[in-house]
């Protein structure tokens, strides 16, 4: 009891996200835990709501592929292996709780809010992950003037 042992971060490579991340290394540290990295691309005919009339793949290409980049460079920053950077597509709170429970997580880190508004005191992706969630969920409250 006490203990995590898989500790997932959701990172949303977000200029205030530093909080977020040095709180996750440092929970993993504290317990001698796992450290994953989720990171989830929506897809773009989810982010703008259906139909889009132009051919999105190549788009889609390059978003993957400077996502790709900054996982790992976020990874190598944690000392997180590749094998535990997760790249997922989808609806980003529904991929959030499907990795923690395929990968026996324990604890998931993400932020107070994100890119979906700073007016809110909990984002939509903290918000549906902690209603949704039956494991532990730290939101780190993240605020305009903190580094
Ligand atoms: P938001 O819903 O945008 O307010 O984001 C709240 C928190 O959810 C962020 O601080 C991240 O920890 C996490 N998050 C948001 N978007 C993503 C994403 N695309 N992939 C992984 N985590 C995310």
């Amino acid at each position: 009891m006490g203990q995590y042992h898989h500790i997932l971060l959701a990172a949303d490579f977000n200029a205030e996200s530093a909080q977020v991340e040095q709180r996750a290394a440092a929970l993993r540290d504290t317990f001698g835990a796992s450290l994953s990295i989720i990171h989830v691309m929506e897809p773009i005919s989810i982010a703008y709501g259906g139909e889009f009339p132009v051919d999105l793949g190549d788009l889609h290409k390059e978003l993957e592929k400077q996502a790709q980049t900054q996982l790992r460079e976020l990874g190598q920053k944690l000392n997180v292996p590749q094998e535990r950077q997760f790249l997922e597509v989808g609806i980003t709170e529904k991929e959030i709780l499907r990795v923690a429970e395929e990968n026996g997580v324990d604890l998931i880190v993400l932020g107070s809010h994100g890119r979906h508004g700073l007016a809110l005191l909990l984002g939509s992706t903290a918000n549906a992950v902690l209603h949704h969630a039956n494991i532990d969920v730290l939101a780190v409250r993240l605020n305009k003037d903190s580094k």
